[in-house]
C-alpha cells in the first residue's frame, strides 16, 4: 500500500487549507481554500502544485473561504472533477465564492480607477484571481454527500464525512483505501467545532483512523469561561433601550449571524428584552440564513423541538431581512431603538461602515462586538478605543457605547480538540497537525503527545509524506 500525502496549506499557519492525496490511482484534494494572511497571498496567485485537469475530486470540509475560496481557480485552471460536500456546504460555499469574487472584481476596478488618478501603472495586470462566472462553474462541480454514508470516490477509494459541529454543513471526512484486501484510513478533521453550540448537532468524532489530520487553531489555548450570551446579550440591548439609541453589531454572515438570531429570538420569547425593530442588513447572511432555514435536518434536538412547535430559530416578529439598498437606507429614518446586524465582521467594508457612520458619534447607541478583530481592521481600532476613527475618508469622534461579548467561538479549544481525539482508538499511526499558527501547532503535537504517545508532527508546506 502506497498513499501519497502532502500539504499545500494550512500547514504552520491557518489559512488556504489545501491537502493532496493519492492513492490506487487516484489524486484528490481536501478542501482547496484561500490564504487570508497577508505574508501567504502572493501563494494565491501560483499555479496548484498538481496539473488541475489531473486532479479526480475535492472533498469540501466546510464553507468558510480558507476552506473552499481557491475552488474557482482550480476550475479556472482546468480541474473537471468532482466536489463532494454535505449540501448545506455546497449552497453556503456557493454564495461565499460567489461573494468573494465579486470582492475581486470590485477591488481591481477601483485599483485601476485609483492608479490612473494618480497617474501610475502597476506592473501587474488588472485581474482578479478569478471571476464570478468562474464561481458560478464551481457549482455545476457539487455532488452533495450525506453524513455516515460511505461515498465511492473510485478505484476502492472511498470516503466518509460525518458532523464537525463548526459552522452549518461542516464535516470532518475520512477517507478510506483499500487494495489486495488490506484497507489504511486517513482522517481530515476539518475545523472542529464546539459542543453545545446554538442550532448546530455537536461534533460527531470518528473511533478509527490509520493517519490523523487535525486542525490546531486554539491548540494552545483555553476558551475563558464568560459570563452568559444571552445575559449579555439582553443587558446590552436594555441599557441601550434605555438611552434611546441603537445597537449596532458587526457580524460574519456565516453561523455567527444566525447564532444572534437565535438568541434574540429566546430572549423575545421569554420576555427578557422589548419588542424591537431588528434587521440584517447583508445579503451574504440573507442568503445564508435561507440556506439555514432549508435544512432543518442539520438541527440539534433543542432547535428541532423548536421548530416542531411552530417557532422558527432564526426568525421572529420585527425582523426585516434587507436584501435591497432601498431597504439598507431605510433604516436610518427609523425612530427609537433597533438592532441592527451587518457585515463584514471585523468592520473592512459592506453595509456595516454606514450604520457605524450614523451610530459612532451618538452616546445613546452602542457598537457591540461579538467576533474576533484582526489587527488594523476598524473594527479594532474602535475596540481599541479609538476617539476618532476615519469612516469613507471622513474623521467621526467615537461618542457610541463600544461593549464586547467574548464568548463566541466556533472553533474547539485545547480540550475540546482533545476530547475529539480521544474517540480514536485503537491509536493512530501518526497524526499531523495542521491549521494552526506554528507555535499553536507545536504546543498541540506537544501536548497530544504527551497525554497519548501517539506519533504527532507538525508538517511543512509543500512537504510530500508517504504513508504505508
Ligand atoms: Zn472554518
Amino acid at each position: 500500500m502506497e498513499i501519497k500525502l502532502n500539504f499545500f496549506g494550512a500547514a504552520r499557519n491557518v489559512t488556504g487549507s489545501c491537502h493532496y492525496l493519492e492513492a490506487n490511482g487516484v489524486r484528490l484534494l481536501v478542501d482547496c481554500g484561500l490564504y487570508q494572511e497577508r505574508e501567504f497571498k502572493p501563494r494565491n496567485w501560483a499555479d496548484f502544485p498538481v496539473p488541475a485537469n489531473t486532479i479526480d475530486a475535492v472533498l469540501l470540509t466546510h464553507a468558510h473561504l480558507d476552506h473552499c475560496g481557491r475552488l474557482p481557480k482550480l476550475v479556472k485552471e482546468g480541474f473537471r472533477g468532482t466536489v463532494y460536500a454535505t449540501a448545506a456546504t455546497a449552497e453556503i460555499a456557493n454564495i461565499i465564492m460567489l461573494d468573494a469574487a465579486h470582492i475581486q472584481e470590485e477591488d481591481v476596478k477601483n485599483k485601476k480607477r485609483r492608479h490612473e488618478k494618480q497617474g501610475k501603472k502597476s506592473p501587474f495586470p488588472y485581474e482578479p484571481l478569478y471571476t464570478m462566472e468562474d464561481a458560478e462553474k464551481v457549482n455545476a462541480l457539487f455532488q452533495k454527500v450525506k453524513y455516515r454514508t460511505k461515498v465511492p470516490i473510485g478505484q476502492g477509494v472511498t470516503a466518509e464525512f460525518r458532523e464537525a459541529g463548526h459552522v452549518f454543513g461542516s464535516s470532518s471526512i475520512r477517507v478510506e483505501i483499500e487494495k489486495d484486501g488490506e484497507t489504511r484510513s486517513v482522517l481530515f478533521s476539518g475545523d472542529v467545532g464546539r459542543w453545545d453550540l446554538p442550532i448546530m448537532r455537536d461534533p460527531d468524532p470518528f473511533e478509527q483512523a490509520d493517519y490523523v489530520l487535525v486542525e490546531s487553531t486554539y491548540g494552545d489555548r483555553i476558551h475563558e469561561q464568560v459570563a452568559s450570551i444571552p445575559g449579555e446579550l439582553e443587558r446590552i440591548i436594555n441599557e441601550t433601550h434605555q438611552a434611546g439609541g441603537n445597537v449596532v453589531i458587526p457580524s460574519f454572515a456565516l453561523e455567527r449571524t444566525q447564532e444572534l438570531l437565535f438568541h434574540l429570538n429566546n430572549l423575545l420569547n421569554e420576555d427578557r428584552i422589548p419588542h424591537l425593530l431588528a434587521f440584517v442588513d447583508s445579503p451574504m447572511a440573507v442568503k445564508i440564513t435561507e440556506v439555514f432555514k432549508k435544512h432543518p435536518e442539520l438541527f440539534d434536538d433543542e432547535t428541532m423541538e423548536q421548530v416542531r412547535s411552530g417557532d422558527a430559530p432564526c426568525s421572529f416578529p420585527g425582523l426585516t431581512m434587507s436584501q435591497t439598498v432601498d431597504q439598507s437606507k431605510s433604516i436610518n429614518h427609523i425612530k427609537g431603538t433597533a438592532i441592527i446586524i451587518a457585515g463584514s465582521g471585523m468592520c473592512t467594508g459592506g453595509r456595516i461602515k454606514h450604520h457605524l457612520k450614523n451610530n459612532i458619534g451618538r452616546p445613546e447607541s452602542t457598537i457591540l462586538f461579538v467576533g474576533y478583530q484582526s489587527n488594523g481592521t476598524l473594527g479594532r481600532i474602535i475596540l481599541d478605543g479609538a476617539e476618532t476613527v476615519r469612516i469613507f475618508g471622513e474623521e467621526h469622534e467615537v461618542k457610541a457605547r463600544v461593549e464586547r461579548i467574548s464568548g463566541f467561538s466556533a472553533h474547539a479549544d485545547q480540550n475540546e480538540l482533545y476530547q475529539w481525539l480521544s474517540a480514536l482508538k485503537p491509536p493512530p499511526r501518526k497524526v499531523f497537525v495542521v491549521h494552526g499558527e506554528e507555535s499553536a501547532a507545536a504546543a498541540f503535537g506537544q501536548f497530544i503527545s504527551g497525554k497519548t504517545g501517539w506519533t504527532c508532527v507538525v508538517p511543512e508546506y509543500g512537504h510530500e509524506t508517504v504513508l504505508d
